[in-house]
């Protein structure tokens, strides 16, 4: 294509951009009181919302900052910026802010939880030190802490999730036989990140729910005592911020949530998210962990993708996995689970005869590499791993060399059956990945990188 014609198809492209963005720069799709919503420059059409949408999110978004104000008054200090269509999903840096937005995927998707970021800065202060603190386990990176924490709590409040965040909060509370809030920041019983965010959130939420505004914004002014722990912190912050020991608000909680009464689909559904998570957090800590060169990637491993995928689906279509009504029908998502646990199992011994092989080879075992080499490759093919099996071949290949060769002989009796290839071309339809399943953890996992402009 000539210069002329690009030129020419560009200038035909402004030409329908509607006039009102136009005038204000081409990547603006919509002015409000509160905000500016832009595009970021070279995005997928499909990552950028219609006009019709952008008016809608710019409603929605002036009517959370109207409420924010009617709760803890003042005013925001200047227009938030909101850029849709960015590489990365999601982001804070100074008055900027990504969220996401897919057209592929339903409504609650384009975000708000960034905004809460600004705003909650702009009205209560400074975000609070030592308050709610504590360090996830992978794949999530970034601490959790009052503000984290609110931001979420103040999105759920505004797409009417806060009930059903109760309910997530007590069953989770009970299947981990309710531990303390001050269990939970010790982050001694090892719990997951849901285990330890829902009932923080429902805490918080409760706070908001029961007692003036003022006290939540006292608590967020609180001046934290960096030479205390950060329970010893949230138990002075609670007693100035509402005039009760941390001991009796928590109570009140704890009994408020058990006064849920949980219908039995509620309580499986919510049960098997835990399930779900506590699979996903093994199957992250099994990749994170793996210290030798040569490692799995999840991505690869598409058998276990692909019994991941419709689980991924049923809690990716909610906010942070959080549904309106309980599921009705079980039987599917168990299947997946009970398939994806098995796999799992396989991946865990794949994982393992990796890091031995690659010792083995590196302290010249080579009897020992050449039968783990063997084990792994009948391991990688019933995961429909196959990046790392032309690694594995020229590995076996080399060693048959160095090995006795009734080794060889022995081992190769057991040979490689046709029906792994099989399995091998079914997998690589799945090779999707976990990508929509870390869709949700992008969320959570970013890093609020203060100046960073997307
Ligand atoms: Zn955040």
């Amino acid at each position: 294509m000539g210069k002329k014609q690009k030129f020419l198809i560009i200038f035909l492209i402004f030409l329908f951009i509607p006039l009102n963005c136009y005038a204000q720069g081409s990547d603006i799709l919509c002015t409000s009181e509160h905000f500016i919503l832009k595009a970021f420059p070279g995005s997928p059409s499909d990552a950028i919302p219609s006009s019709k949408e952008t008016q809608e999110f710019c409603n929605f978004y002036e009517r959370v900052i109207e409420e924010l104000r009617g709760k803890f008054g003042g005013e925001l200090k200047g227009k938030i910026t909101v850029v849709f269509g960015g590489k990365q999903a999601q982001g804070t840096g100074g008055r900027t802010v990504a969220e996401v937005y897919s057209s592929k995927l339903p409504l609650y998707n384009f975000g708000t939880h960034e905004i809460f970021h600004v705003a909650l800065e702009d009205l209560l202060g400074p975000p609070p030190l030592l308050l709610l603190t504590v360090r996830p386990a992978p794949p999530f990176w970034s601490p959790l802490g009052l503000e984290e924490l609110a931001c979420t709590v103040f999105e759920l409040h505004f797409w009417e999730r806060s009930p059903q965040l109760h309910i997530y909060a007590r069953v989770y509370q009970e299947l981990n036989n309710w531990p303390s809030l001050e269990t939970i920041l010790s982050q001694e019983a090892n719990l997951t990140f849901q285990e330890m965010e829902f009932p923080l959130e429902s805490f918080i939420t409760f706070l908001l729910e029961n007692y003036p505004p003022s006290c939540f914004k006292a608590l967020w002014q609180y001046q934290a005592d960096l030479a205390l722990s950060p329970t010893l912190n949230l138990q002075k912050a609670i007693q100035q911020a509402y005039g009760k020991p941390l001991a009796k608000l928590e109570e009140e909680w704890r009994s408020s949530l058990e006064k849920i009464s949980v219908e039995s689909d509620w309580y499986k559904t919510v049960s098997l998210h835990r399930d779900s998570q506590l699979l996903l957090a093994t199957i992250s800590s099994l990749i994170t962990a793996q210290a030798e060169p040569i490692k799995i990637q999840l991505d690869s491993l598409t058998q276990l993708n692909e019994a991941l995928k419709p689980i991924a689906k049923i809690w990716n279509s909610a906010p942070y996995g959080i549904l309106i009504q309980p599921l009705k029908d079980f039987s599917s998502l168990e299947e997946n689970l009970v398939r994806a646990k098995e796999l799992s199992k396989k991946a865990e011994k794949a994982v393992q005869l990796l890091q031995v092989v690659q010792r083995n080879l590196g302290s010249q075992n080579w009897n020992e590499a050449y039968g783990n080499f063997y084990e792994l490759r009948g391991a990688l093919v019933a995961l429909g791993e196959q990046s790392l099996l032309p690694w594995v071949d020229k590995n076996l290949e080399e060693l048959k060399g160095k090995v006795p060769p009734e080794l060889v002989r022995s081992l190769e009796g057991k040979v490689f059956p046709w029906w792994g290839w099989v399995l091998i071309g079914c997998g690589a339809a799945g090779v999707l990945g976990l990508g929509g399943w870390f869709f949700v953890f992008k969320r959570r996992a970013h890093q609020k990188g203060k100046g960073q402009q997307p």
